[in-house]
């Protein structure tokens, strides 16, 4: 029988992708939906502006949205899927793992404390048992799972692929997709025909969230990993697809041919949203692009290219979905995982 989820701020552009990503899903039934009080009390149809490229689904269509409060969301009703606004969710997730239930978290809060897992399942599933830390520490029977930011997402497994031969500094110029700003975050006068060279805090998030995930667990904390990132963070006129420019040095020689392979190589999960190949490298200079790479693998796959050697070792381009493995799709994801693990 399905698990039954819910979605908190299931209204935004996230909140769709979820609802597109769980209508048709094998394991997980949509039993409970939230948003601000501005919507609490219309149906789904009524209070969600659907922009997503799939008809809305009618069941979810005529349910009623609540107020994002434990209250409103049935017993029966095992995880929830958040995308909140990181201050909202930094106010009320808390509420929902100490009413019981599996939280599941898009928003940025709280994704660098020490006892909370941000996972990336085909990078570091491992780092899920922190829950019984977790749980041990808060006094919680829910608990607090996080993906990290749309941008890490997209160059971390590339590194996790290229670990063996030992990271030391890598540098990522990231070139993402107004999608990733949520429906109202950037407006056409700011964006068309220009390239904006700040998003706030989004620089930091890679350099820190990325040396979280890709370090180690001894079963009671986490270290984490000694490479040095630098990132520099871009907004430019696409809709959905964050491409970065990647300069990784490492201990070891690598060379293109050797890291094409390692990536090419790196393994895929038995989990429904898990995508096989993970990573995807084109031998094409000039792919992966957004628009025509974005959704490989249903908009779950990281896409790879443009390997060659320079000064500051080796080079590459990667891209992956921003609403979908960069938010939605990885939150679904880190359900399925809690799933195979017995959180639910
Ligand atoms: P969004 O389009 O602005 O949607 C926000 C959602 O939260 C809506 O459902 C909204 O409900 C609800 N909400 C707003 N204020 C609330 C309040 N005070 N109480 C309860 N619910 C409230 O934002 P988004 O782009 O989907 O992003 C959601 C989260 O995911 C953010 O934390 C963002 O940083 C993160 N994220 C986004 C992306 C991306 O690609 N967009 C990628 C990774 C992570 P109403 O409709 O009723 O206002």
């Amino acid at each position: 029988m399905a698990v039954r989820v819910g979605v908190l701020g299931a209204t935004g552009a996230v909140g769709q992708r979820l609802i597109q990503l769980l209508d048709p899903h094998p394991d997980f039934a949509v039993a409970a939906l939230t948003a601000s009080d501005a919507s609490a009390g219309k149906t789904y149809r009524e209070a969600a502006k659907w922009r997503v490229d799939t008809p809305i689904p009618e069941d979810v269509a005529g349910m009623t949205v609540g107020a994002t409060e434990p209250d409103s969301v049935p017993d029966d009703v095992d995880l929830l899927f958040s995308s909140l606004p990181s201050s909202v969710g930094a106010a009320v997730e808390p509420d929902f793992c100490e009413a019981g239930y599996v939280v599941s978290s898009n928003s940025s809060n709280a994704r660098m404390a020490a006892d909370v897992p941000l996972v990336i399942p085909e990078v570091n599933a491992d780092h899920l048992d922190l829950l019984e830390v977790q749980r041990d520490e808060r006094g919680w029977d829910g608990a607090l799972v996080k993906n990290p930011n749309c941008s890490t997402i997209t160059f971390v497994p590339t590194l996790a692929a290229l670990a063996e031969f030992g990271l030391e500094r890598v540098h990522v110029a990231t070139l993402q997709a107004v999608s990733g700003a949520g429906y109202d975050g950037v407006t056409s006068m700011e964006i068309i025909d220009n390239a904006v060279p700040h998003i706030g805090s989004e620089e930091e998030k890679l350099e820190t969230e990325s040396r979280k995930l890709l370090g180690g667990f001894d079963g009671a904390e986490l270290d984490r990993h000694d490479v040095e990132v630098a990132a520099s963070c871009n907004r430019i006129p696409t809709i959905d697809g964050h491409l970065e420019n990647v300069f990784v040095e490492t201990d070891e020689d690598l060379s293109p041919a050797a890291a094409a392979e390692a990536m090419r190589e790196y393994p895929s999960l038995d989990l429904p949203s898990s995508p096989d190949p993970l990573i995807h490298v084109f031998d094409e200079p000039d792919r992966p692009q957004p628009r025509l790479d974005r959704t490989l693998g249903d908009g779950m796959a990281i896409a790879a290219g443009g390997l060659r050697e320079s000064t500051f070792g080796l080079q590459y381009n990667c891209l992956a979905h921003n609403t979908i493995r960069g938010a939605a799709g990885a939150s679904v994801l880190n359900g399925e995982l809690l799933l195979e693990n017995g959180y639910l």
